[in-house]
């Protein structure tokens, strides 16, 4: 053991998660946003597709509908409202004037003192190469943060400028730097990912399936955690 990962600031009290696809939030963060509810903050999702791409077996006219309810279930097991959605397109999410725009204006609605979001860096931390919506998406919201606070910059989007993002933390990250204890929420955290149970099918996880590699997740970065059950967080200050 290391311990060599910091314990999550807790001076805040709104959170919005901003990623590129329903279920990004619940492989691995899931734990984290039950603690966090249950701890009475609150916590709001923004999609920013419908993961209309992610069922190899289902067209996306109707994947859409489906993964759209999927993410409104996993996020109701885990205390998290609202849930928005963008629509960009599943595999081909731009860092485009109208991604900027959307993404800026959604922080200036909800003022989160706490802004979530995935991985951007090139690769995942299991090595492999990771997605460009995750590595455009997890940029465009790094920059939006900035963005949001300038009146100057985008002064369409959104009534008043927003400057109080405290911490913007990567889910998923490569460099983790902080954690937090999910002890007692490993049961919603597996719950709110079952939720997503015909995306589960479609990559050929069993029923029951999902409870192995979240431990496994969960068991890791605890390792690095004072030996509790955790979720790694790479956390940026503003
Ligand atoms: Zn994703």
């Amino acid at each position: 053991m290391t311990d060599d990962l910091q314990p999550m600031p807790d001076d805040w009290t709104r959170a919005l998660a901003v990623v590129a696809h329903p279920d990004d939030m619940e492989f691995g963060s899931a734990g984290a946003v039950a603690a966090w509810t249950g701890a009475g903050k609150q916590v709001g999702y923004l999609v920013l597709t419908r993961g209309e791409a992610g069922i190899d077996s289902m067209p996306p006219d109707q994947a859409r509908k489906v993964r759209e309810e999927e993410q409104h279930a996993s996020a109701a097991v885990v205390g998290v409202s609202p849930v928005e959605f963008l629509d960009h397109p599943d595999g081909g999410i731009e860092h485009s004037p109208r991604l900027r725009h959307d993404l800026v204006a959604a922080l200036r609605r909800h003022r989160p003192e706490l802004v979530i979001t995935f991985n951007h860096h090139d690769f995942t931390f299991t090595g492999k190469w990771n997605s460009p919506d995750h590595r455009v998406t997890g940029r465009a919201v790094l920059d939006a943060v900035l963005d949001a606070g300038n009146r100057w910059i985008l002064p369409d989007a959104g009534a008043e400028p927003w400057g109080g993002v405290k911490y913007v933390a990567i889910a998923g990250s490569v460099q983790p730097t902080h954690a937090v204890d999910v002890t007692g929420y490993v049961d919603a955290a597996l719950a709110s990912v079952e939720a997503h149970a015909a995306y589960l099918a479609g990559l050929g996880v069993p029923p029951g399936g999902a409870r192995v590699p979240l431990e496994g997740f969960v068991n890791a970065a605890g390792q690095r955690f004072g030996g509790r059950p955790a979720v790694p967080f790479e956390l940026i200050a503003c």
